[in-house]
């Protein structure tokens, strides 16, 4: 593969705030919220702080409201009401996982960041809950998934699709989630110092011009499905499946900028000037005693998407399965474990795992070496099936 244009461009340049002690009372305030500054940071410092737990219940009610993706409303009308869709099918897929009606999220509550200083462990949650997101109406989101919530699944180009296009569909309506509560993240140094108020906003700031472009970044994605999803042309669309031999203890609905491939060589670099980036969408989830991964993308057949796909399949078989773990704890939080596996794995590795959470985010650079094989086993499981198109 040519080398991406983004490993060799130039970093974006950061846009920092300068924080102020004091400003003219009708100024846009300098942490940019858009607000007056006598509305926003004029004797901050004085006001009441708030209550986070109160600001995390007001936005997972707001994150309630949802709405339907599928792109052409117009000609084929949604049913009135927002479902719950699953990103991970409940039926075989969840619940092949699940104890006793749950399973493991690593998504974190704030609490959790909080009480566990930024370190939190997996916790528990109803097979209800788990993968869920008010992202299609029920009548679109039986329509459409349909080929993939049966018994048995054949691995085909149609199938990675829906598969791909769903994960898309959640990672659209995630960036936007994330993008809604930075609005509410602004209040967070009330009663604090000035010193504070710079710290905290000059972090938030960071972090909101990451997620504008993550967004910006999903928008054109989703855009590049729905054209193929309603033209049924997947000329460009491409994807690797994978079956393995028994049902692995984790599934996972994401998709992400492959930055290294699974021998940690760059592929694409995020924060540059210039070229578009590669996306890719990573499904794994279980069917009739086996689990299944999928991969898929639009995209060049020599850019970074494929040539990730292609340093998976060098992957021995029976080191698939614990190359492909490792992988699901780097690049998503969307993703669910089998209660009696996390528990019973030494606690060495469960602080990799949570270490690897960590990873692309404000907290912590992505490195090559994070993606590297070290030959840990973690699950026991060989690859039998692979297709590729
Ligand atoms: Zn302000
Ligand atoms: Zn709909």
């Amino acid at each position: 593969m040519p080398a991406h244009p983004s490993l060799t461009a130039s970093p974006v340049k950061g846009d920092l705030i300068t924080p102020l002690e004091t400003m003219g009372r009708n100024e846009p305030c300098w942490c940019r919220s858009g607000l007056k500054y006598k509305k926003c940071h004029l004797d901050r410092e004085k006001q009441a702080p708030v209550n986070i737990f109160e600001v995390e219940t007001r936005l997972i009610a707001q994150l309630r409201e949802g709405y339907c993706s599928h792109p052409d409303p117009s000609s084929d009308p949604c049913s009135p009401k927002i479902t719950k869709a699953h990103t991970v099918q409940k039926k075989g897929g969840i619940t092949a996982i699940a104890e006793a009606g749950h399973v493991l999220t690593v998504k974190p509550t704030m609490k959790d960041m909080i009480e566990s200083e930024g370190h939190p462990s997996p916790r528990k949650i109803g097979i209800n809950k788990a993968s869920v997101f008010p992202g299609f109406c029920n009548k679109h989101d039986t329509a459409l998934f349909k080929p993939i919530e049966g018994k048995a699944l054949s691995l085909n180009k149609d199938t990675a699709f829906l598969f791909s296009y769903r994960a898309i569909a959640y990672e659209r309506f995630a960036k936007e989630a994330q993008f809604k509560a930075i609005a509410a993240q602004r209040e967070m140094d009330r009663g604090q110092s000035f010193f504070h108020q710079g710290l905290i906003q000059t972090h938030l700031n960071v972090f909101a011009a990451g997620v504008q472009v993550g967004r910006r970044d999903m928008d054109r994605w989703k855009a590049q499905f729905d054209a193929r999803l309603l033209s049924g042309c997947r000329d460009d669309f491409h994807f690797l499946a994978v079956r393995f031999d028994t049902v692995l203890p984790i599934v996972a609905s994401s998709a992400f900028h492959p930055e290294f491939d699974v021998q940690g060589n760059p592929l694409q670099r995020l924060g540059r000037d210039g070229a578009d980036l590669d996306h890719i969408a990573l499904n794994v989830t279980a069917f009739d005693g086996q689990t299944i991964m999928v991969l898929g993308w639009i995209g060049n057949a020599d850019g970074p998407a494929q040539a990730f796909a292609d340093s998976f399949m060098k992957v021995a078989q029976d080191r698939k399965a614990d190359v492909l773990v490792r992988l699901l704890f780097l690049q998503t939080d969307n993703l669910f474990l089998r209660p009696r596996w996390w528990d019973a794995l030494p606690s060495t590795q469960r602080h990799v795992f949570k270490n690897m959470i960590l990873s692309g985010s404000t907290m912590q650079a992505r490195s090559a070496g994070e993606y590297v094989d070290e030959g840990t086993s973690v699950v026991a499981a060989a690859a039998i099936e692979t297709v590729s198109g």
